[in-house]
């Protein structure tokens, strides 16, 4: 379910229980031809935002897959699973600043800009202090996004730093989607505008590859407490 980009694969990675008996050990990787018989995409759902990729159901109905299409060793691949979701994660991380920072450029020049009351928004301090806020929480995702990458670039541990890198940096651009639509009023709100485009675009960064709570739960369990 929910499988991004499925529309247009022609050919998938699935991770598919292969052994129910040992429970999350029982698991196995797949490389699958979209037109293996037995597997259909079907139609492409609607979502709120992310309109530029396409996401799909995918159903298996007596799907044979030959043994050769096996990624690794059998029963290996919760483990295989986990370092690419943990990779995702610093990947997320650093989207989150992507988006959170083209969020902030279109406050910084739309309040530069915008004369009301006979000044620019930028001559009220509320504005200038979003904006600050927006550029140091977006700075402090950023390193922290950078740490948790440098720490897996050297094979070095680094699931709770990748977890906080996405925690902080997600929950961050949330914060900054929404504040870019609040200071750029009314034509912020119009379909016209990149900013509430961003603001519906921003919120899947905490949902998928784990949501905020699955990161929490990890960074807990790293913390030897
Ligand atoms: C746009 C989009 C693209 C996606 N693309 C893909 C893809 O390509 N491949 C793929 O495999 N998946 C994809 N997904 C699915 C995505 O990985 C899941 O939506 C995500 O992991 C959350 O799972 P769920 O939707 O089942 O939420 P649920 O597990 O139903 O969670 C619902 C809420 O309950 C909370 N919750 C659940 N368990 C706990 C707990 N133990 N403690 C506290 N709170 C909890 C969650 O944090 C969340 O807030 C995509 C989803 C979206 C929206």
């Amino acid at each position: 379910m929910y499988i991004t980009n499925s529309p247009f694969a022609d050919f998938m990675i699935v991770v598919a229980v292969t052994n129910p008996e040992l429970g999350l050990k029982g698991i196995s990787i797949f490389i699958v031809d979209a037109d293996t018989p037995g597997l259909t995409v079907n139609a492409p759902l609607k979502k709120l935002g992310m309109g530029a990729s396409e996401m799909a159901e995918i159903v298996f109905e007596d799907c044979r897959i030959p043994v050769e299409n096996r990624l690794g060793p059998e029963e290996a691949g919760l483990i295989r699973a986990l370092k690419v979701l943990t990779l995702g994660r610093i990947a997320s991380a650093a989207f989150g600043v992507g988006l959170g920072r083209a969020a902030m450029q279109e406050s910084r020049s739309y309040c530069s800009q915008r004369v009301q009351f006979g000044g620019p928004l930028t001559a009220n301090q509320f504005v200038r202090f979003t904006i600050a806020d927006m550029a140091t929480r977006l700075e402090a995702s950023w390193q922290s996004c950078l740490h948790s990458a440098r720490l897996a670039d050297a094979g070095q541990p680094h699931d709770r730093e990748a977890s906080m890198a996405k925690l902080f940096a997600t929950e961050t651009c949330t914060w900054v989607c929404e504040r870019a639509l609040h200071l750029g009023g009314a034509q912020a709100y119009m379909k016209e505008s990149p900013v509430q485009r961003f603001y519906r675009d921003c919120k899947v960064l905490e949902i998928g590859e784990g949501t905020s709570e699955i990161q929490r739960e990890t960074i807990f369990k790293q913390l030897g407490v």
